[in-house]
């Protein structure tokens, strides 16, 4: 019966899929730019990487541009042209189409290697001797539909928060461990030069085991904003892919 064969080999190849990648070196939680970004690096150096995305489709905020008009700015074209996508220089900025973006850098990032598991929904962190050792999932529809079901564990060396706003698992760290984040997370006022430096300077390790990058990155450390420009969320993946790729390979 054919009605069954497409059923069982769809079952059959997501469930090796995924029992093949319940231990990684490396799982992002977030398939926005930043989480991508870095997935793209880090599965181009070898390294064993998971990105799990809550919605349906990849892409966090690429996708709108400014307030739905679907281009988004950039200030240099080096990330671009490695990810390929087309670029056209206005006054000091680069504007580039939303679509192609989403789009050319997710298929670098799986053609890489990462593997992107969507519609699961990180709920909280797998924490042993103090490190940060894995992410607690379950089905988006699980936990929008609020029911009772149990979760399942997706573990690696190195977890990354790129859940933008409002860097979810350091909110989850935060909640049992205020004093290690005593400051409210959100971001400050809009300031595109301030942020864009910021957000890559402080993109790094916040707790063994746990690394922030992109926009959660401003409301871990109440950075300003930056709106529809993306290139600090390309070059915080990268900078965040480059310190776990040192580490690792040690
Ligand atoms: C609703 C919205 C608000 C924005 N607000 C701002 C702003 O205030 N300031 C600003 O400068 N720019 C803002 N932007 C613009 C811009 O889109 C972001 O700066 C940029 O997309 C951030 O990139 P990122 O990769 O860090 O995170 P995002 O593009 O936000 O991607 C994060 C991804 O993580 C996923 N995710 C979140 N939690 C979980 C979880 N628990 N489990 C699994 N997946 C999860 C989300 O579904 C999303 O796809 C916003 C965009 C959107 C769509």
């Amino acid at each position: 019966m054919i009605e069954t064969d497409i059923s069982k080999v769809i079952i059959q190849e997501y469930t090796k899929k995924l029992c093949e990648h319940l231990e990684n070196d490396v799982v992002i939680v977030g398939a926005g730019p930043a989480g991508l970004a870095a997935g793209y690096y880090l599965a181009k150096s070898g390294i064993k990487t998971t990105i799990v995305e809550k919605k349906l489709s990849i892409g966090g905020g690429i996708w709108g541009g400014a307030s739905g008009y679907n281009i988004v700015t950039f200030e240099d074209t080096d990330i671009l042209e490695e990810i390929d996508v087309t670029t056209k220089k206005e006054g000091n900025l680069y504007v580039v189409d939303a679509i192609e973006f989403a789009t050319g850098l997710a298929y670098k990032a799986t053609k890489a290697g990462a593997v992107i598991f969507n519609l699961i929904e990180a709920e909280d962190i797998v924490l042993k001797d103090e490190t940060v050792k894995g992410i607690v999932v379950n089905s988006a529809s699980v936990r929008t539909l609020r029911l009772h079901v149990d979760p399942y564990c997706i573990c690696a060396k190195c977890v990354i928060d790129v859940t933008g706003h409002p860097a979810e698992l350091v909110s989850m760290l935060k909640t049992r461990k205020p004093d290690l984040f005593p400051k409210e997370l959100h971001e400050y006022f809009m300031n595109v030069e301030a942020s864009e430096a910021g957000v890559v300077e402080k993109t790094g390790e916040v707790f063994p085991g746990l690394y922030v990058a992109g926009m959660a990155v401003c409301d871990v450390y109440n950075l300003p904003r930056m709106g529809p420009i993306f290139g600090g969320m390309l070059k915080s993946g990268k900078k965040v892919a480059e310190l776990i790729i040192n580490k690792l390979k040690a």
